[in-house]
């Protein structure tokens, strides 16, 4: 069907001033709705939309995807053409910002902030060069973390590593002051277990002879592979951690498995199974004490209150000046962003939400043609823009089902890229009486859904103070990385299979889940779930971690095409917002 021609402004509602998503609860993340577009197009092939209306707007740049890698798009294609180049970002969410999303919870008028997905910017400054100047123009101090990170917060409150067992898993509720494993040693300031290896051991509800067997494994590491020196960096980068676990050290009891299965939780992309023992020992997982999950010399503290959600926030006011008030990344940390300011006409970078984009296509031959058409679906209705270049900064095994005419071996690359699906859900509770009483700082939970809780990160900048005493409210963090069902699996199947089941739970599930996990954990006498848990925001991302694809794909996939190019930390498989940043700059390079 032929578009339609119409001038843009008036043709899209306007976002109401009271639009503000950040402050939604329930299933959040990829939310109810988001994908409906984009799994209509690959799965169903549907490309028929219905009229399409030709927008009278034309841009240098149109932005497919808003997270990190987009924003940065639009923010390199003005630094390096113009800041009068006139660029459209689109996006399928309700909010911006793709994996860094700002979660508020509010408990009696104190508003707390948190995040649902990208959490800190790791190892930031050996990032690059133009990352770094990216960070400095958006007004993002790096140095500032040294002082807003309350190092201290966790000694002071005597909050350490634990472990969660639930009777549904493991026949009794109990926690032991002892992680089993190296994956909380990345959050800086939390308190070292004090129980001896025998000791944690023989605490674990597990019956004697996988007591036995825990004990083999905590008392593991490299030095029982037997394997030279100077063969030893081979052999544990081809060899399997559970097959180490297995055959090395005679494990076979289910309860001592699931524990190492689910130690390295988001470190591991998935359960532990999928790794070599290199990568194992590398995130955490049990059996290689004590090492640091993250390096000691770069701390891992550069987090704002509400994660990479704080550079999303800094990247749009950099480029919409009016969205808020505040002069650099710290002094918007409180500012009520106005999403109506996003999408003005006047602007020159503006950001259309709700937006999914299902077809983008050279006008004419793709050597030759200086014009790209961008079909978008917003509100069910089938919208044109153009653009004299395009970034696709979204998913990218999406790609190919959006641009039709790519030739078809990169097509075939694409198609492979893959993502594990990641699971965060923030919980607003009243008070921390019952964390403290215990003294969680972070638990690992292998019997439950969410296989961590942690208190958020103690971050004050901006106005915004950290939760101060047990009594005050505060935001914890509840972590799922879903496996399937097969330990030992290949990845691409249990991504498939875990994200499935993620999609078909409702919230009442999820919160069913929280509410025995949580009775379950803290101690009645202190915790009751109705009076102080006040709100949950659930965020799933069906489409997690950039997990990337076999041998040489990704980089075959990502090759421009035309006036088209593609960022996204897929790009680069690597599931980190610094390189989401590159992508963007090479994507834009590239388009010349
Ligand atoms: C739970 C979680 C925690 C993480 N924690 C960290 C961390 O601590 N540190 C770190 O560095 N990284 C972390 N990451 C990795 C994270 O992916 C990157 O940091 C970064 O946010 C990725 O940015 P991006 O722009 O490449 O992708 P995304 O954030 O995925 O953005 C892409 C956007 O494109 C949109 N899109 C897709 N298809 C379409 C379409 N057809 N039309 C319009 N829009 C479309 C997507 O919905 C999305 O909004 C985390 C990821 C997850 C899921």
């Amino acid at each position: 069907m032929l578009p339609s021609e119409v001038h843009g402004a008036n043709v899209l509602a306007a976002l109401e001033p009271s639009y503000y998503p950040p402050s939604r609860s329930g299933l959040r993340g990829s939310h109810p709705g988001s994908n409906t577009h984009a799994h209509s197009r690959a799965f169903d092939k549907k490309s028929d939309w219905g009229p399409t209306t030709q927008l009278k707007e034309e841009y240098d740049l149109v932005v497919v995807g808003g997270g990190i890698s987009g924003l940065s798009a639009a923010y390199f294609y003005q630094k390096q053409h113009g800041r009068d180049k006139k660029v459209l970002i689109l996006d399928n969410h309700d909010d911006f910002g793709g994996h860094a999303k700002r979660n508020e919870h509010t408990m009696d008028g104190d508003t707390r902030i948190g995040y649902g997905g990208s959490q800190t910017l790791v190892n930031p400054h050996s990032a690059g060069k133009t990352v770094l100047n990216l960070l400095k123009d958006i007004g993002v101090d790096l140095d500032r973390f040294k002082t807003a990170y309350d190092v201290d917060f966790f000694k002071r409150n005597k909050l350490g590593a634990v472990t969660y067992f639930n009777k549904k898993t493991f026949g009794e509720d109990k926690v032991v002051k002892h992680p089993y494993c190296n994956y909380p040693n990345y959050v800086e300031g939390l308190q070292a277990a004090k129980l001896s290896n025998e000791e944690a051991a023989q605490q674990a509800p597990l019956s004697e002879k996988g007591k036995q067997q825990l004990l083999r494994v905590l008392k593991g590491g490299l030095h029982v592979l037997k394997v030279p020196k100077e063969e030893l960096r081979k052999y544990i980068s081809t060899h399997s951690y559970f097959d180490y676990l297995k055959n090395t050290l005679g494990v076979d009891d289910p309860g001592v498995l699931r524990m190492a299965r689910y130690s390295a939780a988001d470190w591991a992309s998935g359960g532990t199974d999928l790794l070599r023992i290199g990568a194992a020992k590398g995130a955490g997982a049990m059996g290689f004490a004590p090492v640091a999950v993250y390096d000691e010399d770069h701390p891992y503290i550069h987090h704002f209150p509400d994660g990479n959600a704080g550079v999303a926030r800094a990247l749009v006011k950099k480029m919409i000046a009016n969205v808020g008030k505040g002069n650099n990344a710290e002094e918007i940390v409180l500012s009520k962003f106005k999403y109506a300011e996003l999408d003005k006409s006047s602007n020159r970078v503006r950001i259309r939400l709700n937006s999914t984009v299902v077809k983008v296509q050279h006008r004419g031959d793709a050597d030759t043609s200086r014009e790209v058409s961008v079909n978008y679906i917003n509100d069910n209705k089938s919208y044109q823009v153009t653009g004299q270049g395009v970034v696709m900064a979204c998913y990218n095994m999406m790609i190919p089902h959006i641009v039709p005419d790519l030739p078809k071996e990169q097509a075939a690359a694409l198609r492979l890229q893959t993502k594990s699906p990641l699971q965060y859900t923030t919980v607003g509770l009243k008070n921390w009486r019952a964390m403290k009483e215990i003294g969680i700082g972070l638990a690992m939970c292998p019997g439950n859904m969410h296989q961590v809780v942690l208190m958020d990160f103690p971050v004050s900048m901006g106005g915004y103070e950290f939760t101060k005493t047990p009594n005050d409210p505060c935001i914890i963090q509840m972590i799922s990385c879903p496996t399937g069902d097969t330990i030992g699996a290949p990845a691409v199947e249990q991504f498939s299979e875990a994200r499935y089941r993620m999609l078909e739970l409702k919230f009442k599930d999820y919160e069913q889940e929280i509410r025995e996990h949580l009775s379950g954990m803290l101690p009645k006498r202190l915790f009751d779930f109705d009076r102080d848990v006040e709100s949950i925001t659930v965020n799933r991302w069906a489409h997690g971690y950039s997990y990337g694809g076999p041998g040489d794909s990704t980089r075959k996939g990502r090759q421009p095409f035309g006036r088209i190019t593609i960022a996204n930390c897929d790009s680069a498989a690597s599931a980190d917002a610094l390189v989401a940043m590159k992508m963007a700059w090479r994507a834009v390079k590239e388009l010349g």
